[in-house]
This record gives structure tokens, sequence and C-alpha cells, in this order.
């Protein structure tokens, strides 16, 4: 059982993710020593210390990471101006509004401050506070894979090119586990490489991936007019890096308020989000269950097509029985994305069952009276 800060890292993403950093920077030790003796060559002995100081601090700022956190919204959080919860979201897990680019995690269970995604590897949310050391961790992982990648390929050469060695002649075991570490170096540059245009991206344009998702709704939204929506936190790239990427890697300001460009507000995004729920509500149908679903992510028992197109995310399926009601706001050509109505009506601090249903599960209930809105939580 692991206890106190050592329960962060008790996970499989943060075990596994210290497991490969260790095989490759053990691995790489290894053969830079047998392959080039640093005293003989100043290069060898340069890359030999570049591969260190990147393994160092990818080690470093992985922690970091994890140990600072992204930062999480008090609970039961309220604007200074009570005025102003008018522009703002609840959250009834957390028992408070969300502040501007706060959003809930499910698996952190608390609202996290500038959210971008919740990180298995990290096993932690990548958010106001540890966005800096996250990117600082990601470049400093494709940095020493690539030197590791080309230490471990020429150690690998040298054994094979069939010339007397300088050293005595590995076991088959130890050219495998090269081998092995060699795909791992550079899965991680492919993978994380990826991860890490994805992050400076989101540095250079001051826009978290949940906010690009918002921004594309409130451009679609508008295409029928002319009115454009402005992002209002970005400003010019060097300012948008300056607000993550410092020396210590802390960022500037509180993660509650934020510098906003001319012509835009705190609140200008809360009321655009605000909008958004607002019409979602609106094209919510009510859905009565047919069939049973099993909440299963692969339901072999709803036909070949529902197995076949499951949603491609992370949010859960819901298990439900026949009769009960659920208000769809999503749909897909397999599947449904909806919230059980629970009995007696909304009643706050209650968990709410949310997630996606085989499709074939619910037929629409057709009414005269419009569906009452009312009925359907605030921050759905
Ligand atoms: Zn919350
Ligand atoms: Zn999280």
């Amino acid at each position: 059982m692991c206890v106190g800060p050592l329960r962060k890292i008790c996970h499989w993403g943060p075990l596994s993710a210290l497991g490969m950093i260790k095989i490759i920077t053990l691995m790489t030790i290894h053969c830079s020593r047998q392959w080039w003796s640093p005293q003989e060559s100043v290069l060898a002995a340069g890359i030999f210390f570049l591969f260190f100081a990147l393994s160092g601090s990818a080690l470093f700022h992985f922690m970091s990471a994890i140990f600072e956190g992204p930062g999480y919204l008090t609970l039961k959080w309220m604007p200074e101006k009570a005025a102003d919860i008018q522009y703002l979201q609840y959250c009834t897990v957390c028992q408070g509004y969300k502040a501007p680019r706060s959003h809930h995690c499910r698996k952190c269970g608390r609202c996290v401050m500038k959210m971008d995604h919740h990180c298995p590897w990290i096993n932690t949310c990548v958010g106001h506070y540890n966005h800096g050391h996250f990117t600082a961790f990601l470049a400093s992982a494709v940095g020493g894979c690539c030197v590791s990648t080309v230490i471990l390929i020429s150690w690998v050469m040298t054994v094979l090119s069939l010339k007397p060695l300088s050293f005595p002649p590995p076991s088959v075991y130890m050219l495998i586990l090269v081998i092995f570490s060699i795909g791992l170096s550079i899965g991680v540059v492919f993978a994380v490489g990826m991860l890490l245009y994805f992050q400076i991206l989101a540095i250079v344009r001051n826009r978290t991936e949940i906010e690009n998702w918002i921004l594309e709704k409130a451009r679609y939204r508008r295409d029928e007019t002319d009115a454009k929506f402005v992002y209002p936190y970005s400003n010019g790239w060097r300012f948008n890096v300056r607000q993550v990427l410092t020396w210590d890697c802390s960022p500037v300001g509180d993660g509650i308020s934020w510098p906003v460009i001319d012509g835009c507000d705190q609140y200008t995004l809360t009321k655009e989000q605000l909008a958004q729920k607002l019409d979602k509500r609106k094209r919510a149908r009510r859905y009565r269950i047919v069939k049973a679903a099993s909440g299963s992510k692969f339901p072999i028992t709803h036909g070949f097509s529902v197995f076949c197109h499951p949603p491609c995310t992370d949010e859960p399926r819901i298990k439900l029985n026949v009769g009960d009601i659920v208000i769809v706001t999503r749909w897909k050509k397999h599947w449904i994305f909806g919230e059980k109505m629970q009995k007696g009506g909304k009643d706050v601090g209650s968990k709410r069952i949310r997630g996606w249903l085989p499709r074939p599960c619910a037929i629409e209930v057709i009414e005269n009276v419009p569906y009452n809105s009312d009925n359907l939580s605030k921050d759905d």
C-alpha cells in the first residue's frame, strides 16, 4: 500500500513511464561507456553529457509535473463579486462555480485550473501550474531519446560489424535488450514528439485542447451570422509563450483571473460556453430505453454495427434498464450520448449518470409539449 506523496506515482502510468526512462537511460549509459571512452574523444564526451543532462531533465520535470499538479480550484469556489456568478457554470461535484478556463476532471474529481487534459502517464491533469513542467518533460524526453537512438544504433552496428571489438562481446540477451531499447526510444520520439507538437501549439496560441473545442463550436454557431467570436486570451505568440515557459517553469498568474485582449472581459469565454450549453439543451431529446444497455465498452449483444463503431472517447458507457428515460444531447450513427433522468428530478449533489449507450437500445419519445430544459442540470 502506498501512502502520502507516493500514492501519486503508484499507478500504472507513472510507473511504466519511469520504467521506460530507466531502461533507456541505463542501456544508453552502458553502451556508450563500452563503445566510447570519454577520455578519447571530446565529441563522445559531449554527446554522453548531453544525454545525461536530457535524461536528468526529463526525470526532474516528470516528477515536478506530478507533484506540482495542475492546480485545483478550491471547493465551493465563488467569484469575488456575487453578480458575476451569472456568467459562470456551476460544478455539482465541487459544489462551486467554475472559474474562467477551469473545467471539472472526472478522473481527478476536482475542477482544474486552465485544464488541458488528464494525462494517465503522470496520473493527473495537465493544467495551469504544471503546463510548463509537462512541456519541458516532453521536450527533454524527445531530445534524450533522439541522442540515445543514435548511441544505441551505433553500438549495435559496431557489434554486428564483425570487426574486432574494443570491449568484451555482449551476450545475446544484452543484444536483445539493446534492440528493444532502440524500439522503445524510437517509439518515444514519435509518440511523445506528437504530444510535444500539440503542447507547443497550445502554448503559442494560449489555447488548451478544451478551448480549441469551445472555439470550434463558437465559430460553427456563428456560421450564418457576420458576428465573429474573438478568443480573449491570445495576445501574440511572444506574450503567450511568456505566460507558461518561465525559467523555473512556474506560470504567470493565479489561475483564476487572466489577462485578456482589448474588447474582451474576464467572462467572454464563459458567456460563450453558457450560450453553447443553452443551444445543446434546446437540441436535447427524450429517449425511452426499450432494450437494456449493459454499460460495457465492447457490447457484443447489440449487433455487429454497434460493436464495430464505438465512440472514440474514454467517456463512460452507461448501464440502463428497460423503461429508463434518457435525455440525449449527442448523436452518432450507432451510439447516443445522454443523461439518465433520476427519480425525483434534479437533486443537487447526487451522482449524475451520463454517458454513451448503443442506439438500438432506445427510441425517441415524441412529445407535443417541448421538453422542459430546466430539468437538465446547468453544467451538462
Ligand atoms: Zn468540479
Ligand atoms: Zn484530471
